[in-house]
């Protein structure tokens, strides 16, 4: 159980934890001792730290606790996926979902890096909050370590796909990246994050060089229909955009990722698979599409419908002449609205 008036350890790198302990009067070896019962043994309780003493652990108790989240509510849905609502030290909520896949015996994260979002695409359920706060680095890491102490799975990837724009609090999520892969293990190159097309913050993340995969939300080759689903397409137009993600694979060598979500009518047509496959053509990349998934939302059902089967194959095709490769993505949780587009569904409307 979080309580405010006590220091939260999990998420803290080693050279926070040695302040600490420090501070409390503390040889700094206790540090490591901590780093490694709270990343490598997942402890929950101060108490599972035999190698402390009585009187160590008392006082650790007194001051700190390891959780910073608090599991607010826990969803599984059939098919094995996991979607929590953490509620964070200043009671706001914010969502997660661990993931597995039958084909792959690994485990998933989907992290959340803001509590609501300022952009608003239309097709999302968190675009219909607003934007309320971004998140720290420790309260990103400790989604992940919230998950794997709950449920004993290894998290092997992390996606900052969950509520918010990672790109809109990029520092901070630098410091998770590098976190994740310092504290718990998680190195860049199983870690994505995807953008709605924060021009800036793609430079940014261009500067630090990390191997993580860059995942852009495109939705819409044309100005025209991407403004309408995302509205920060006003801001940075599509040969900006472009430019900045040529950019950004020259810097780091990473072929970025081209999300597409298939919206039946408007986004899946045979003109939009081939201005698709035109635009992409010299860029260095893979393309995923995301057929809809139908979402209750606050303000009612959304006014966009899934394709079907043969439709989305018909896109692959056609998107495919780009030489790329082009998957549709499996989705998980569905039941329990954890898919992409589909987290604070309804959660939030219910008095805390
Ligand atoms: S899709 Fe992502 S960027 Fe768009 S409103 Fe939802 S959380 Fe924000």
């Amino acid at each position: 159980m979080a309580s405010s008036s006590k220091i939260a350890l999990s998420g803290k790198s080693l050279p926070e934890l040695t302040q600490f302990v420090t501070e409390l009067g503390e040889p700094s070896f206790r540090a490591r001792q901590l780093f490694s019962w709270i990343y490598s043994k997942r402890a929950s309780s101060f108490d599972q730290m035999t190698d402390l003493s009585q009187e160590v652990r008392e006082k650790l108790k007194q001051t700190a606790q390891i959780e910073l989240l608090e599991i607010a509510h826990l969803q599984i849905s059939r098919d094995g996926t996991r979607k929590y609502l953490f509620k964070l030290p200043d009671g706001a909520l914010v969502e997660s979902v661990l993931m597995s896949f039958d084909d792959r015996d690994t485990f998933s994260a989907c992290v959340s890096s803001q509590v609501g979002c300022a952009v608003g695409c239309t097709f999302c359920a968190t675009g219909h909050m607003g934007f309320i706060r971004n998140l720290t680095a420790a309260e990103i890491v400790d989604q992940v370590m919230g998950i794997q102490r709950d449920s004993g799975a290894r998290v092997a990837n992390v996606v900052y796909m969950g509520q918010g724009e990672p790109l809109l609090n990029v520092e901070e999520v630098i410091k998770s990246i590098r976190a994740l892969g310092e504290s718990v293990g998680i190195g860049s190159r199983h870690i994505t994050v995807s953008t709605s097309g924060v021009v800036p913050g793609i430079n940014r993340l261009a500067q630090e060089h990390l191997q993580i995969t860059l995942a852009l939300s495109l939705h819409a080759p044309d100005q025209q229909t991407r403004e309408q689903l995302v509205p920060i397409a006003r801001k940075w137009e599509l040969p900006e955009l472009i430019r900045a993600l040529h950019n950004y694979s020259q810097a780091t060598g990473r072929r970025v990722t081209i999300e597409y979500l298939l919206l039946s009518g408007l986004t899946d047509t045979a003109e939009k698979a081939r201005a698709l496959a035109e635009l992409v053509r010299d860029l260095h990349c893979n393309i995923n599409l995301i057929p809809l998934n139908p979402v209750q939302t606050i303000s009612g059902q959304i006014p966009f419908s899934r394709p079907t089967l043969v439709r989305q194959r018909h896109f692959q095709e056609l998107s495919g002449r780009s030489g790329k490769t082009v998957t549709i993505r499996l989705e998980r949780g569905g039941d329990i609205d954890a898919a992409c587009g589909q987290l604070h569904s309804l959660f939030s409307q219910q008095p805390q």
